[in-house]
């Protein structure tokens, strides 16, 4: 049966950290893996700060070369100013586009082969397996036995399978600027979104917003907090934007042999918009299930939805909280019983996070009658 399984034909759309991950995964277990990437180069344009929790070195400890900044605090902010200083678990900042790489590089090495300049357009049912239309130079029709939707926020191959649904998005956006910081994130705790500032060294910061409604006003607004009256000319600066997927509960993950991972499921936390960790997770449940056992979607839902789930209940929290409400939420997480929760948990594991939070500062279960 396995023997049989391995000659099928695997493929991925779309090559960033989901896609090219279990390109790796499924290659190195000697399966049939084809990936197609529209861009010319892998993990080009950027559009990510590349921040990362300790938890990525479980998955895929990124390479040295690929590791810009590690961090080990944060300032959480709230908008009428109130401040939480608290220590985590180690966090990285990666250069996405050499990670990327390297990620696509690894699954190269296990026999997947890559197709850039190849875009996914079209999927038409063929007998039990599909005939995918690509638009690129070379061959414009490839036949698969399995699909794998890791081609980002606008999926076609979501939207061809009839997955897309009604999707939400935030509009991220940022600037690499000239900034003196003691190698602490700051995190600014909005309605509607999250502004940040994570540094890369001693002298320079990636410093962004990504906002349901009004980013463009957003983002102006943070600048000239940070920078004051200069914040136009930083605002001119070279600026990155994309769009980053709302968390859906009711995201369906696979239809037939048809799957979806990352941004494409809206695989991201809906706290601080961080999708790479939980599209790799999900890389790993889907991986695991096309070698046999339990469906992706029992896997998913086992371990990569619950803490997505707690993020998008927390990002509900926040927006439905008055302003003084916020101020408190924050002061409570200054307090020495949470930041040493904040301490002992990764960031990306929100559920245990939220829970050991709770019980060690009761306080915390007054924001519930906010969901
Ligand atoms: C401003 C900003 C900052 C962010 N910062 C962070 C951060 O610090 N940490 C974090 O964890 N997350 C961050 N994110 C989110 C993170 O970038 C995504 O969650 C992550 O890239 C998702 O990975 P993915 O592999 O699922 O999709 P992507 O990285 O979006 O990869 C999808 C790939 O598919 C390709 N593709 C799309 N359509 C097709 C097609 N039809 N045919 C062929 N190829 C196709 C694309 O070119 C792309 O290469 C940020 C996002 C933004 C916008």
């Amino acid at each position: 049966m396995q023997t049989k399984m391995k000659e099928l034909m695997i493929t991925v759309i779309g090559a960033g950290p989901s896609g090219n991950y279990f390109a790796y995964l499924l290659s190195k277990k000697g399966y049939k893996v084809q990936v197609f990437e529209e861009n010319s180069r892998i993990g080009v344009p950027v559009q990510c700060t590349g921040l990362i929790s300790e938890e990525i070195n479980r998955i895929a400890r990124p390479p040295r070369e690929c590791i810009l900044n590690r961090i080990k605090k944060a300032r959480i902010i709230s908008p009428g100013k109130v401040e939480a200083r608290v220590e985590l678990k180690e966090n990285i900042v990666v250069d996405r586009a050499a990670f990327d790489l390297s990620l696509s590089e690894k699954a190269a090495l296990e026999g997947a082969e890559y197709y850039l300049s190849t875009r996914f357009e079209k999927l038409e049912r063929a007998g039990r397996g599909y005939l995918l239309r690509m638009r690129g130079k070379g061959q414009s029709t490839f036949r698969s036995d399995y699909v794998i939707g890791a081609d980002g926020p606008l999926s076609t191959v979501a939207k061809e399978a009839g997955m897309y649904g009604n999707r939400k998005f935030f509009t991220g956006m940022q600037i690499t600027a000239k900034y003196s910081n003691s190698n602490e994130i700051e995190f600014h705790l909005q309605k509607g979104g999250i502004s940040w500032i994570v540094p890369i060294d001693e002298e320079s910061a990636r410093i962004g917003v990504a906002f349901e409604k009004d980013a463009n006003k957003e983002f102006n607004a943070f600048l000239k907090k940070v920078f004051g009256d200069k914040y136009r000319k930083k605002a001119s600066e070279k600026k990155v934007a994309g769009l980053i997927p709302k968390f859906s509960p009711f995201q369906r993950v696979e239809k037939r042999s048809i799957f979806l991972l990352g941004d494409a499921a809206t695989q991201v936390k809906a706290t601080t918009m961080g999708g790479i960790v939980p599209g790799m997770k999900a890389a790993e449940a889907l991986s695991a299930a096309i070698q046999g056992g339990a469906s992706y979607t029992i896997r998913y839902l086992a371990k990569v939805f619950p803490d997505l789930y707690a993020s998008f209940v927390v990002r509900r929290i926040i927006d439905r909280c008055s302003p003084d409400e916020i101020d408190r939420l924050v002061t409570l997480m200054g307090e020495k019983k949470v930041k040493d929760v904040l301490l002992a948990n990764s960031r990306d594991r929100m559920l245990p996070l939220g829970l050991k939070a709770m019980a060690n500062e009761p306080k915390l279960l007054y924001f519930l009658k906010r969901i």
